[in-house]
């Protein structure tokens, strides 16, 4: 029996919940479930994002609504459309197996007379935006004066964004003998009151601390200098092949001009902001979900609804101006379980923001430096390598092998290894050779958090770099393989830092003194049967600064050329990830007639918005 069995849920529920692929409760619902279906309460829960609120309430009130009847049961009340068509997608799932169930959304933006058409149909659960079922009340298109169920979804969000009078306007119109079940991540004094107003003696569920972060959440900030702000993000997209993120702008004017930057750089990325249309924002969202943008830009009010699992980053470009909605972002990673990372860039002069957010999200970050450009330019290399080794071969292929052949005769496997690497990565390669080192210096909190508890000497003294050909996909953290390190190389507690931890590889640094010890015995030591390749990397990964507090690692490599912060991408490199077919991104015409050579000779993307009809990225959970 599994644990979903002893929460009293029908038969049918129990099924959809097979084909949901739910193996057990999250916390939230194994408190919530039994207690709702138990009693008639009210009841307050308070849980992160992602925590599975929306089953904790969904099958509730499923099981307890009656099918026969054709009459409103049940009002959820959720901030955004967005959410709103999550919530009611959601529970047509759970009660697929239920006959006569109809849930019906309203929100705005769309024809209120379709939706009035479907109320009058017969829906016994209606989920609304609040200004939409405000409006519908009072054009007496609907009828919530039976209801026997009111859900607040994400009362905090709701209150955030203004809807107290709507909220508090539509609520009584309700009868008072209705169960009022409030959700929040987060209980600010304004919920309280609504609580407070609508509720009597409230049951009341805390799942984690009250509004903390999500544990599954790691949280880092980088310290630039505002000139080189956007620079460093493209340098921690460069960095993490595989991001798939969203990055929060403070308005909508920035949202879009990063989004413009970034598409015109070659990189897959959208906007997100309240300027746009509806079938717009549809469209990016839909393009998101699918995985064809790999960055999307948008704002704290845009963004509130968006529910797509396995987000790796959030990037706080900018902080917000109230420090509390950093929780509401950083929320958007790390779902269901999965882990995330919440990436703040700061100037010195906002470091204060990021103990006042430590404070609130009970949690430290870890102080980072931005990927120099050989760093940046390895992972690519070794990202490339791997999905080289990964990639499938379409047979289609085999009838141009002959005259391909005849092409590439005569070349070693070694050239050609080395070509094929090279057409994709000399281009890459030129452009960060000229870009200097970007990490400002003069935070007092090097030392803190994280691998960066790194001994200081190194800072000055000059560490040796290494990346070794295991990572993520081993299973390794950069704690646990820093441990393992220390372990098979006989090291002591500091001696290995700045342990950065990718998919196929990672890097890390030990002093000088033990990098024979470090070649010798990590290249004789198999893993799982794999042998463990670990090579000297040219970058310094931070490890040695000059006056100017650059990187020197950036100077060997061909001069700095100032004056040159932004450059374009000259788009090659990133053709490994973005070029169509397999992937329609939102790149601007202009900078996809800029790419050129051979990334060109593949058909590339369609022209059309958020076309799921083309093959996607591969998933990577
Ligand atoms: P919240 O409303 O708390 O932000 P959601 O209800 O949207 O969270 O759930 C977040 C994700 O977790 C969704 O993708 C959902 O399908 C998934 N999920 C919910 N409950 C479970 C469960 N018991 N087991 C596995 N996945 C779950
Ligand atoms: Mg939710």
């Amino acid at each position: 029996m599994n644990k979903f069995e002893q929460l009293g849920l029908s038969e049918s529920l129990l099924k959809a919940i097979i084909d949901l692929g739910f193996e057990n409760p999250s916390e939230v619902q194994e408190k919530a479930i039994p207690l709702l279906l138990e009693k008639d309460t009210d009841l307050v829960a308070l849980a992160q994002t992602g925590t599975g609120k929306t089953a904790a309430f969904g099958f509730p009130v499923i099981q307890k609504i009656d099918a026969d009847n054709r009459n409103t049961q049940a009002l959820i009340l959720s901030p955004t459309r967005e959410l709103c068509l999550q919530i009611t997608n959601e529970l047509k799932n759970y009660s697929k197996y239920e006959k006569g169930i109809n849930v019906v959304a309203v929100y705005g933006g769309a024809s209120i007379t379709e939706q009035a058409r479907d109320i009058k149909r017969g829906a016994q659960i209606i989920v609304a935006t609040p200004g939409r079922m405000q409006d519908m009340i009072n054009r007496g298109l609907v009828n919530i004066t039976q209801i026997n169920y009111c859900i607040l979804d994400e009362a905090d969000e709701m209150l955030n964004m203004g809807f107290y009078d709507d909220i508090v306007n539509i609520l009584s119109t309700t009868p008072d003998e209705k169960n009022t079940w409030l959700f929040s991540a987060t209980m600010p004094a304004e919920v309280a009151r609504i609580g407070k107003q609508f509720m009597s003696n409230p049951e009341e569920i805390t799942v984690g601390t009250k509004n903390s972060g999500s544990a599954t959440v790691s949280h880092e900030f980088y310290l630039v200098n505002a000139r080189d702000r956007y620079e460093a993000l493209k340098r921690l997209a460069d960095a993490n092949p595989d991001i798939f993120s969203v990055v929060f702008c403070r308005t909508k004017r920035d949202t879009q001009a990063i989004a413009e930057k970034l598409i015109e750089d070659g990189y897959s990325a959208a906007a997100l902001h309240g300027d746009l249309s509806q079938a717009q924002r549809d469209g990016v969202m839909k393009s998101f979900r699918g995985r064809q943008i790999q960055m999307l830009v948008a704002t704290d009010v845009a963004a509130r609804g968006i529910d797509v699992d396995n987000v790796t980053h959030v990037v706080n470009y900018q902080l917000p101006d109230e420090i509390e909605t950093y929780n509401h972002r950083s929320g958007r990673t790390g779902r269901a379980g999965k882990l995330g990372t919440s990436i703040v860039i700061v100037t010195k002069s906002e470091l204060r923001k990021i103990s006042s957010i430590e404070r609130i999200i009970k949690q430290k970050f870890e102080e980072k430096t931005i990927p120099s450009g050989i760093e940046i330019c390895e992972i690519q290399l070794l990202h490339l390598a791997n999905k080289i080794k990964d990639t499938e071969v379409d047979h289609e292929i085999d009838n141009y092998l002959p005259a391909i052949n005849d092409v590439l005769e005569g070349l070693s496997k070694e050239e050609l290894i080395k070509k094929m690497v090279s057409v994709e990565f000399n281009r890459f390669i030129n452009y960060y050779k000229k870009t200097r080192d970007i990490s400002a210096s003069g935070s007092e909190r090097r030392d803190r958090g994280g691998d960066d508890r790194a001994p200081r000497e190194n800072n000055n003294g000059g560490a040796t770099r290494y990346f070794v050909n295991i990572g993520s996909r081993d299973n390794f953290d950069w704690m646990s393989l820093k441990d393992y390190l220390k372990e098979t190389l006989d090291l002591g507690r500091d001696d290995v830092f700045k342990v950065d931890v990718k998919e196929g590889f990672s890097f890390f640094n030990t002093d000088p003194e033990h990098t024979d010890k470090v070649m010798d015995i990590l290249n004789n030591v198999q893993l799982e049967g794999r042998r463990i390749n670990v090579e000297i990397s040219k970058n310094d990964g931070g490890g040695r600064r000059d006056h100017n507090g650059r990187n020197s690692g950036g100077r060997r490599e061909g001069g700095r050329r100032e004056g040159n912060f932004a450059p374009r991408r000259e788009g090659g490199f990133r053709s490994d990830r973005n070029a169509a077919p397999r992937e329609g991104g939102f790149r601007g015409e202009r900078s996809s007639s800029r790419r050129e050579g051979s990334s060109e000779r593949a058909p590339r993307r369609s022209e059309s918005f958020g076309d799921s009809s083309r093959p996607r990225r591969p998933r990577r959970d």
